[in-house]
C-alpha cells in the first residue's frame, strides 16, 4: 500500500471540493481501496467521466480514474462516487453496464458509508445522489433497448 500517494491524492481531492472537513475520511477509503493491492486509483483530467479501467488480461488490477476537472455541486459528491466505484470494484467490473450492477454498486457504496458515522448523517445526501445516478442511468439502460430493438 502506497500510503504517499494515498495522502496525496486525498489532499488533491480535498482542495477540489474546497474543504479538508473531509481529508481523513477520503484517506481512509482510498486506503480501503488500496488494500489488498486488488484495486487502484487515481485523480484524472482527461477523462470523459470517472471510469474503471480494466484489462481483458486481468494482468493489471482495476483502476479507478476519478474525474476531478469538473463541477461538484456538494464537497460530499465526490465521497459518494468513489465509494460507488468501489462498489463497483467490490461486485467485479461489468463488461456490458446494466441498471442491475449500477444498483449492485450503490448498495454496497451505502454498506462502506455506513463504517463512517460522519458520513452516516448524511446518507439523505447519498440518497438523493444516488437517485440522480441512478435515473442518468435508467435513460441510457432505456436508449440502448431502444437502439437494440430497431436494430
Ligand atoms: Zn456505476
Amino acid at each position: 500500500m502506497d500510503i504517499n500517494k494515498s495522502t496525496q491524492l486525498a489532499k488533491e481531492i480535498s482542495k477540489k471540493i474546497g474543504t479538508k472537513d473531509y481529508q481523513d475520511i477520503i484517506l481512509r477509503i482510498l486506503n480501503n481501496i488500496k488494500k489488498g493491492n486488488k484495486f487502484d486509483i487515481s485523480s484524472c483530467y482527461c477523462c470523459p467521466e470517472t471510469m474503471i479501467e480494466t484489462d481483458k488480461t486481468g494482468e493489471n488490477k482495476p483502476h479507478i480514474r476519478l474525474k476531478l476537472n469538473k463541477d461538484i455541486k456538494k464537497p460530499e459528491h465526490i465521497i459518494w462516487e468513489i465509494l460507488h466505484e468501489y462498489g463497483h470494484c467490490l461486485s467485479g467490473i461489468p463488461e456490458i453496464p446494466s441498471i442491475n450492477r449500477e444498483i449492485e454498486a450503490w448498495d454496497k457504496a451505502y454498506l462502506k458509508l455506513l463504517k463512517y458515522p460522519k458520513l452516516k448523517i448524511m446518507e439523505q445526501s447519498f440518497f438523493d445522489y444516488q437517485k440522480n445516478c441512478l435515473e442518468t442511468y435508467y435513460f441510457k439502460d432505456f436508449c440502448l433497448k431502444g437502439f437494440n430493438r430497431n436494430d
